[in-house]
């Protein structure tokens, strides 16, 4: 079996209008490109093609999911608000959420590409997937938009196939360097679906993502936030994977690994204060793969998110894409090794010393999983 891909063309129409990279235009800021532009999904979708790799990869044509799929995750005043605003376009939806003309339609279709991309894989004609979708989905909330995500596209996902009694338990595993906050919000009470966000403290959004928030009620202990310190590098994220991430998987026995995947976390984003090459970003998948072999047959579901670096997001989503696939192109990523000399890569004593806080969070989860 292959490995599953989303791309559609309408995912570059999403028009997020101008901006000084991240700083809103006006006043004394010359309008430029939003950093929430095409390019990177663009030229990510563009090596995919031109390593020869797509032509191994099992095509997935997206559906737009229907106004009943966004309201398992989004309240009714939330819907109407974004469909109004897509008819005018030009404004923002929320905090750092410009939305054009037409992108409500274009969100449906980033959410129904990410529904597609994971039902493939649920019913067994894909081995996994890759969905490089856009608008992203993390930060959106029940009933408000945020970080340039507008409908929640995992969330969206998981709740369908929940619904069509498809899969029980899932996982959600989010390497995007900010905090996984809608995907936390939407299934805050709820066991069946165990969320992790591995994120740069209190980036975005603030107050946003401690690693005291372990989920209410039902929920409690099925929510793992992993702050890392800004300058967190290859050593503390494999060891976060390998202490926390990993052994929380473990516990809970998914039926379904989802990776809310973002590249933001790379030492060349503009917007997070990560180290990660493209190299890390490979391991981090083949711990994702291999847990999913060892857990749910194999069934891993990743779904794009940020990553703000034109020149450096597609080689790592490529490193990505072969990992899941098990093949690997004759690409080469010029700055890989160059980025494995900086210094600081390997795990620091504060940044040791959160793991050591957050491996507490698994032995929560593990009380509440025999409690049951
Ligand atoms: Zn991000």
């Amino acid at each position: 079996m292959k490995t599953g891909y989303v791309f559609h063309e309408y995912y570059l129409w999403h028009d997020t209008g101008t901006g000084a990279q991240m700083v809103p235009t006006g006043d004394f800021v010359e309008p430029g490109l939003h950093v929430e532009a095409p390019g990177t999904k663009r030229r990510f979708n563009s090596l995919v093609h031109v390593s020869g790799l797509a032509r191994q990869l099992q095509m997935i044509e997206p559906i737009a999911v229907s106004t009943e799929d966004v309201l398992r995750v989004h309240t009714p005043r939330y819907l109407k608000h974004i469909q109004d605003l897509s008819k005018i376009g030009g404004m923002d939806a929320g905090p750092f959420t410009p939305i054009g003309r037409g992108s409500y339609e274009i969100a449906l279709l980033s959410a129904g590409g990410t529904y597609q991309a994971f039902n493939a894989v649920m019913q067994g004609q894909v081995k996994n997937c890759y969905a490089l979708v856009r608008p992203p989905g993390h930060h959106a909330e029940p009933d408000a938009a945020s970080g340039y995500c507008l409908f929640g596209n995992a969330p969206i996902a998981i709740r369908r196939l929940q619904a069509e009694g498809k899969v029980e338990r899932v996982a959600v595993v989010d390497w995007d360097v900010h905090h996984g906050n809608g995907t936390q919000a939407m299934f805050y009470e709820d066991p069946s679906v165990l969320t992790i966000s591995v994120h740069q403290d209190n980036l975005f959004p603030v107050n946003s993502g401690p690693i005291t928030d372990t989920g209410r009620g039902p929920g409690d202990g099925f929510n793992i936030n992993i702050p890392l310190p800004p300058g967190s590098g290859t050593g503390a994220y494999e060891a976060t994977f390998d202490r926390v991430v990993l052994p929380a998987l473990d516990a809970f026995k998914p039926d379904l690994i989802v990776v809310t995947s973002g590249f933001d976390a790379s030492g060349w984003d503009p917007m997070g204060m990560m180290m990660l090459n493209s190299g890390c970003y490979r391991r981090l998948a083949q711990r994702m793969v291999d847990a999913a072999n060892r857990l749910c047959g194999g069934r891993l579901a990743m779904t794009h998110e940020g990553g703000y670096s034109e020149g450096y997001v597609p080689f790592c989503g490529l490193a990505v894409l072969e990992t899941l696939s098990g093949i690997r192109t004759s690409v080469v990523d010029p700055m890989s090794d160059h980025m494995d000399l900086w210094g600081g890569q390997a795990l620091q004593p504060h940044q040791d010393s959160l793991i050591r806080s957050a491996e507490e969070l698994v032995t929560h989860l593990k009380k509440r999983l025999n409690a049951r």
